[in-house]
């Protein structure tokens, strides 16, 4: 089964062993010791929101007078977290399937706007955005034919420089961006100062609070100090906020707010001039599922407001111990001082992807993260219900692989990328590209995701325009159609 349909179907049971067996190897995270990808809010919320997505996969958001129970669902999204975010009644909002498409339709919405108000042209947008800003920004960049003009942050902070963001701004600016908090370092960004340049100036800002949009104000609530981000910052035009991550919804759940309608009017796309129905879409997707949005709706109101903070709660408390833990580990060194349930720590006596992989025998799932700007390599880790009771357990494993590895010679990877280098780009057809990843591929399946240091070390050590073309050569290879 598989390289082609089967002739007549099979049954449902083979079928869905089939499905299991097909797990085998992907990221054991129900036991909780994955500190990425996956917020686990345990059997009971997974179950309310895998019921509702269930009740609603099939009708689809394409047509909202079609559905109006979707509209509800979603306009009542709308509602929560608007007050959430602190926005007033003129604030309007838009279920989406990510953080990655509210972040487009933000950036879309302020092109657009940006072009409604400079008629005689002006050249292209630009997006001014510190290097700490989600990729999602630069992606929109890329697809939306906006410049993206990237700021060096605080070196010792990780928080984004509002002098330096200024020193950015030009007569093609259409917004600044500001991160509540960063995904890699876990901080929040002076919003009350970015979002008071772009005011005075008549430019946009938006701020993402995809990753930390839900818990900051319960994180305020338990008394942690949190900066001011959200609406009732003066500036601040346009939020994302992902549902799918601490709101701890099933995927595809995400949220895109704006100052007001005429905003967003911007964001809205329609198209009658076909020979099909009359399309109006608010979003990317056109056809989608209800399941998405109905679980969302379903588990805001399963846990409601007192779950969830006890939920912060205990994330907060797990934060605090990570990071005093992390602190007390000689070798080890945190990178900022995290407001969010985000960590980054980096070593100077050790190499970090080595130590994630170590961390992987030993049964863990942490992020290593390439050097980027003043950012040096390093390990994330996400923290999630999940990893609550196993607070001490990773600390002391952490410790003892810090021990194992201290001294550790550190791969000789210099020479390798310069040969690399040399090779690539004296082959401008490309060829020498594929046929490097080609080769990495050959040897087995690769590296084996339990021993990714050298991998990591190579890329991390190349150019960056040739780590992207290189990452797209090795994924161009991933996806080619099965011959089993
Ligand atoms: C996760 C994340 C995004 C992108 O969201 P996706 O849901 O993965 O598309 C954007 N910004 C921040 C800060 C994030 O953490």
């Amino acid at each position: 089964m598989t390289t082609r349909i089967p002739e007549t179907g099979l049954d449902r049971d083979s079928v869905f062993a089939a499905l299991e067996r097909a797990r085998d190897k992907d990221l054991a995270w129900r036991k909780g010791r994955a500190y990425a990808y996956v917020y686990d809010g345990g059997k009971e919320i997974e179950e309310v929101g895998k019921h509702a997505y269930m009740a609603f996969l099939t009708e689809n958001g394409l047509d909202p007078t079609v559905f109006p129970s979707l509209l509800q669902f979603e306009n009542d999204l709308a509602a929560m977290a608007r007050a959430h975010l602190g926005g007033d009644e003129s604030v309007v909002g838009n279920f989406t399937s990510g953080g990655t498409e509210s972040i487009m339709l933000a950036v879309k919405a302020a092109r657009d706007h940006f072009r409604a108000t400079h008629p005689e042209g002006g050249g292209k947008p630009e997006l001014v955005l510190p290097i700490t800003a989600h990729a999602a920004f630069f992606k929109a960049a890329h697809y939306l034919d906006v410049v993206a003009v990237p700021v060096e942050v605080d070196p010792q902070t990780f928080r984004a420089d509002p002098a330096r963001m200024e020193a950015a701004i030009t007569e093609r600016t259409m917004m600044l961006v500001a991160s509540a908090s960063s995904y890699a370092h876990g901080v929040v960004d002076p919003v009350r100062e970015i979002a008071g340049l772009a005011a005075a100036r008549g430019l946009l800002c938006h701020v993402d609070g995809c990753i930390g949009g839900f818990l900051l104000p319960y994180f305020r609530r338990l008394g942690a100090k949190v900066p001011d981000f959200d609406f009732r910052v003066p500036g601040v035009t346009s939020m994302s906020m992902d549902f799918h991550k601490y709101a701890l919804c099933p995927k595809g759940a995400s949220i895109v707010l704006y100052r007001d309608k005429a905003l967003r009017r911007h964001q809205i796309y329609a198209c009658s001039s076909w020979t099909g129905y009359t399309m109006v879409n608010n979003t990317i997707q056109s056809s989608k599922s209800g399941g998405p949005m109905a679980a969302a709706w379903a588990v805001l109101q399963f846990v409601g407001d007192a779950g969830y903070l006890k939920i912060a709660k205990e994330l907060l408390d797990t934060q605090r111990a990570l990071v005093a833990g992390i602190r007390a580990i000689p070798g080890l060194r945190l990178l900022g001082d995290p407001e969010m349930t985000l960590v980054a720590f980096t070593s100077d006596e050790l190499s970090v992807f080595q130590l994630c992989d170590a961390m992987k025998k030993r049964g863990w799932y942490i992020q290593p993260q390439l050097a980027y700007g003043a950012s040096p390599a390093n390990v994330h880790l996400s923290i999630q219900p999940g990893n609550v009771p196993w607070t001490d357990a990773l600390l002391r494993d952490l410790r003892a692989c810090v021990e194992e590895l201290r001294g550790r010679p550190q791969p000789d990877v210099a020479p390798m990328a310069q040969a690399l280098v040399a090779q690539i780009e004296g082959d401008p057809s490309g060829q020498a590209l594929s046929a490097i990843v080609a080769m990495t591929r050959g040897q087995g399946d690769g590296p084996t995701p339990d021993e990714m240091a050298d991998t990591n070390h190579l890329l991390d050590a190349l150019p960056r325009p040739l780590q992207e073309r290189l990452l797209v050569e090795y994924v161009n290879e991933m996806f080619v159609p099965s011959t089993r």
